[in-house]
């Protein structure tokens, strides 16, 4: 069987806009990718997914709980590469204006960090795991995106 890129898709504390820029590129680019990618783990499109053996990670939207730090890294550890998607992944923000926040502020919302067990800071993916990309962008630059699937394709010697 011809190999294929295997990648998943993994959404944190964010809007998500830029999977659903994601989504709109399936329309364009599916029948192409179905040939050379395989959509290993993508929540859009798959009931069953799996995270062990993927080549790229994408990951978009920032870190707001230790338990998010852990599934992040649990990615980590199953991919050979990872991609910080968009703003939120790269530098925090928007997702992580709580961080911002002044002291009277902070104290206000202190019962929905309890109540949703989130961590004092918000951080970003690089603050948590090694990255190996990124793709700018508020939500994800479209033509970054497009050269680093087409970038990844030959480093892994799919095309
Ligand atoms: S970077 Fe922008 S589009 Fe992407 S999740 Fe954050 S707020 Fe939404």
């Amino acid at each position: 069987m011809k190999k294929k890129l295997k990648i998943g898709w993994f959404s944190f504390s964010c809007c998500e806009d830029s999977t659903i820029l994601f989504t709109e590129l399936l329309n364009d680019h599916f029948i192409e990718w179905s040939k050379v990618i395989e959509f290993q783990h993508i929540r859009i499109l798959r009931k069953s997914n799996k995270l062990k053996g993927l080549d790229v990670a994408f990951v978009e939207g920032a870190i707001a709980s230790k338990s998010d730090a852990l599934k992040l890294k649990e990615i980590r550890d199953n991919s050979k590469k990872l991609v910080a998607i968009g703003s939120c992944a790269i530098n925090g923000m928007p997702s992580a204006q709580r961080n911002q926040f002044d002291p009277k502020t902070k104290k206000e919302i202190e019962f929905l960090i309890k109540r949703f067990s989130l961590s004092k800071n918000v951080k970003t993916v690089s603050d948590i795991v090694k990255i190996d990309d990124k793709v700018p962008g508020c939500p994800m630059n479209e033509e970054v995106f497009l050269k680093l699937i087409n970038k990844y394709l030959k480093d892994f010697n799919i095309i």
